[in-house]
């Protein structure tokens, strides 16, 4: 086989124009079929870059000059940490054109890997003001010899950037990350030496029920010892006056998981209350619970319309979580069943049916993929089922089983485009049709999608 020669050279400048843009939000360049990927660099542009890697199929290349510029590039990123940080990718982009972006990126990867053509994508369902929209902060904590630092992780490696503010983020957990900090310095409390295994402090977990005001910190110590705690405590309280929980988790582990298996309560109550439409959640340490809450309402609102119930459907809610899309169906549905992995998410799921007072659901602790197949052998039959699974995707045999269970209707709510569409190509070799696609985003100035798709058994 000839050896293929890649056409450019490490440290080679070049000037090229930018074809593309790739679903980590590089921009794509071609010299002679060979594709460079250009951080930050816009489709449309043309551009001064300087390679920087040159892979056998593929090379990467630094921005070194924007030459022509596109109309969708915004000159002065609002973050000052935007270059070093990993968190957002698309801030150089306007609002609009990440919007646009999205939806593309969906309907390429529902072309190329499902195969599904001529179907409706809509535009992505984007947010009025796309700034401080999460409620949760999750920031690691390091040892310097100014002090203690918090902030996050620079782009591909293990050294944190002491960060004041982060854009994306809820203003309460931008204090509650400042406070900790300010505390731990004051009392003298060491932040977590991850190559020695030893100090304290791991990291602080805050969370923010935005539409209750409610507040909780949770932090993540290396040990159960930790010293001064009704001093930190109270400096805490002090700080944050609308602070409703603070509980510490202990993680003994070398390792970049956050949390470790062990949560207490230090002060005031296990859990924060939110509230999505006119449902109520309680939401502990650490419970999964979408980090959007103003998308939330609209993804599920979507979902909602998809399930199309008019109030005698029986429905199955695969991968339920905490049963927020299940309760959020339950207000228009006969019965629904929740099915989720992790079993303290359905105790939430038991205690926010009840907290809401509905009695129409059931839910079960397993995996969607035995589960589901055990209630079908059982009789049951759902008119919709609702998946929403993690990154990979739903299982064989669940898809298998929808197939098998013949529901009128399939809505999918995915966070990954292609594994969405490997699984609708699957859905649709066995006998539904995809109808429309809706992308909604979660998660503004980042490379991440969500979209909901309705099937229809044919
Ligand atoms: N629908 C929920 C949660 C979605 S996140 C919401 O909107 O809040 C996906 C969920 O799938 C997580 O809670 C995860 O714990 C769960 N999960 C992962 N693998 C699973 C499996 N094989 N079976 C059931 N649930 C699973």
């Amino acid at each position: 086989m000839a050896k293929v020669q890649a056409p450019v050279s490490k440290n080679e400048l070049l000037e090229v124009t930018i074809e593309d843009l790739t679903h980590e939000g590089a921009g794509v360049a071609k010299i002679e079929g060979y594709a460079l990927f250009i951080p930050k660099a816009l489709p449309g542009e043309r551009a001064k870059i300087k390679v920087v890697k040159v892979n056998k199929g593929y090379g990467f290349a630094k921005l070194i000059e924007v030459l022509e510029k596109s109309e969708d590039r915004v000159d002065e990123t609002p973050c000052p940490i935007f270059d070093q940080c990993g968190g957002c990718q698309l801030q150089h982009l306007s609002y609009a054109g990440q919007l646009k972006q999205k939806q593309k990126q969906v309907r390429n990867v529902l072309e190329r890997i499902g195969h599904i053509h001529n179907i409706t994508v809509h535009s992505t369902l984007g947010m009025g003001d796309p700034w401080r929209y999460r409620n949760k902060a999750q920031v690691p904590f390091a040892q310097r010899e100014g002090g203690l630092v918090a902030g996050f992780y620079q782009e591909r490696s293990h050294e944190i950037i002491d960060m004041n503010s982060c854009l994306i983020q809820h203003e309460e957990n931008d204090k509650v990350v400042q406070v900790v900090k300010d505390v731990a310095k004051k009392i003298g409390v060491r932040a977590y030496d991850e190559k020695k295994h030893s100090g304290i402090l791991r990291h602080v977990v805050a969370r923010y029920g935005v539409n209750t005001g409610q507040l909780m910190v949770v932090l993540v110590t290396r040990s159960r010892d930790l010293e001064n705690k009704q001093k930190i405590v109270e400096e805490i309280c002090k700080k944050l006056p609308n602070v409703t929980a603070i509980v510490q988790n202990v993680n003994t582990k070398r390792t970049n998981v956050i949390f470790g298996e062990e949560t207490k309560v230090l002060w005031g109550e296990e859990y924060i209350y939110d509230t999505i439409g006119n449902v109520k959640f309680a939401i502990s340490a650490r419970s999964f619970y979408q980090v959007n809450p103003e998308q939330t309402k609209v993804l599920y609102d979507k979902a909602l319309e998809y399930a199309e119930l008019t109030g005698s459907e029986t429905v199955i809610d695969a991968y339920c979580g905490i049963g927020t899309i299940s309760l959020f169906l339950a207000q228009k549905a006969k019965q629904v069943y929740g099915v989720e992995i992790v079993p303290e998410a359905i105790s939430d799921a038991k205690r926010n049916a009840q907290l809401n007072k509905m009695e129409n659901v059931d839910f079960a602790v397993g995996e969607a993929e035995k589960v589901i197949p055990w209630w079908y052998a059982q009789g049951i039959r759902a008119d919709v089922i609702v998946v929403d699974p993690p990154r990979k995707g739903c299982d064989e045999a669940l898809l298998d089983t929808i197939i098998k269970m013949k529901p009128e209707r399939v809505v999918y709510v995915s966070c990954n485009p292609a594994t969405l569409a490997r699984d609708l190509r699957i859905l649709e070799d066995g006998g539904f049709k995809t109808v429309e696609v809706q992308p909604v985003d979660m998660f503004p100035h980042t490379n991440h999608v969500e979209v909901v798709a309705k099937l229809q058994l044919l």
